[in-house]
């Protein structure tokens, strides 16, 4: 690991004051599970880092009018065991317990949670987000992308988002609470991810010089929710694909839904098609099934990942199955077997 200056602010102003507006030259530091890995291996060597652990009114975990709010330094453990989001987003509560394991979840953050960076090997092993061979062509698409995104892969991005609480999120509405210094700005969190383009974007609409301080998820009284996985294996792990859905329903339709696909593109994947798909309907095999085709309408596998468009489809399936109180095999994981 490269040698770093280490600070630890006491307000987020000076937080704010410590951080600048190079990535290179400072990175803020929250539980610290994913990005002590990367400067271990060399991939980030911020000359700075602001740990932001002490900054007061980031640890708290509420309900406002505008629904619930997590304060960005809340930790996984603490969301997934937390009994006023288990009372009213159990369903979140189930996706983040899902996540990781007990271990990483006592350590990560929802604020680290939703920044960390893509898994994809080509990054991890220092080539960057956008690993191209000396003639310029992707070494993502010539070379092994069996866990490369199927859809929203039109180039030059390759690599899929990450978080597994962020699909549910974006299902759910949520918001953030960013900031920096201009002052403060809320995001969606469908709009907070981005597919680079050059090498030097982020994944996400944050500047260097600024933190998220909250999520915000919209109250969610009448809506049937969950999340489904589908991993290699069942202890921790990200997924292959997963979904989440959130559905309005009117007695056993559905009135509209908001159907996200994680661990299939460079952002978290709301499908407009699905969505369409399920609305006016009741849930049974069929019409889930017929949505999860929907979802993958547009993928366009790589030369390795042609396996991914079912899993996706069986995923976003079973999610719309469970949010509707139905039973499908192996809840959360599936470790082969039939559609
Ligand atoms: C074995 C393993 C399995 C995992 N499985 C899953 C999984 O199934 N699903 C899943 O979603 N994740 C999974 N993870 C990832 C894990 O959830 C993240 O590493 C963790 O949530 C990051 O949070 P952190 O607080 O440790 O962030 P850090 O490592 O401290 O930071 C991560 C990034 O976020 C930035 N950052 C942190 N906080 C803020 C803030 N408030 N404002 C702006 N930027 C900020 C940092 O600068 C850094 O770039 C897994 C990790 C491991 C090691």
């Amino acid at each position: 690991m490269n040698r770093f200056e280490y600070v630890s602010p006491n307000s987020v102003q000076q937080a704010l004051g410590l951080l600048s507006a190079n990535w290179g030259d400072a990175q803020i530091l929250a539980g610290g599970t994913d990005l002590l890995a990367l400067m271990k291996d060399y991939v980030v060597t911020p000359k700075r880092l602001v740990n932001i652990k002490q900054l007061p009114g980031m640890n708290a975990i509420s309900t406002e009018r505008d629904g619930l709010h997590l304060g960005a330094l809340v930790t996984l453990d603490r969301i997934a065991d937390a009994a006023l989001v288990r009372r009213d987003y159990p369903e979140l509560a189930q996706c983040v317990d899902d996540a990781a394991s007990p271990q990483i979840r006592n350590m990560a953050t929802i604020g680290g949670n939703l920044c960390q960076r893509p898994r994809c090997w080509y990054f991890r092993n220092g080539m960057g987000l956008l690993p191209k061979t000396a003639d310029g062509k992707s070494l993502v698409v010539e070379g092994d992308n069996r866990y490369h995104a199927i859809l929203g892969n039109e180039g030059p991005a390759y690599f899929v988002s990450p978080s597994t609480i962020a699909p549910m999120l974006i299902a759910y509405g949520a918001r953030l609470r960013i900031t920096g210094p201009a002052g403060e700005r809320e995001v969606d969190v469908e709009k907070f991810f981005r597919i680079p383009t050059p090498e030097n974007q982020r994944e996400h609409d944050l500047r260097a010089n600024e933190l998220i301080t909250a999520v915000i998820v919209p109250p969610a009284k009448g809506l049937r929710a969950a999340s489904y996985e589908v991993r290699q294996r069942a202890s921790f792990d990200w997924p292959l694909a997963m979904a989440a859905v959130a559905l309005q329903m009117s007695g056993s339709t559905v009135e509209s839904a908001r159907i996200v696909m994680g661990a299939v593109a460079p952002v978290p994947w709301v499908s407009l098609e699905a969505a369409q798909s399920i609305a006016g309907k009741s849930v049974d095999e069929r019409s889930a099934s017929a949505a999860g085709e929907a979802a993958v309408s547009k993928a366009r596998p790589l030369r390795h990942n042609d396996y991914k468009v079912k899993l996706a489809a069986i995923a976003v399936k079973r999610a719309l199955l469970v949010a509707t109180g139905q039973a499908v095999p192996d809840v959360h994981n599936i470790k082969g077997g039939a559609a």
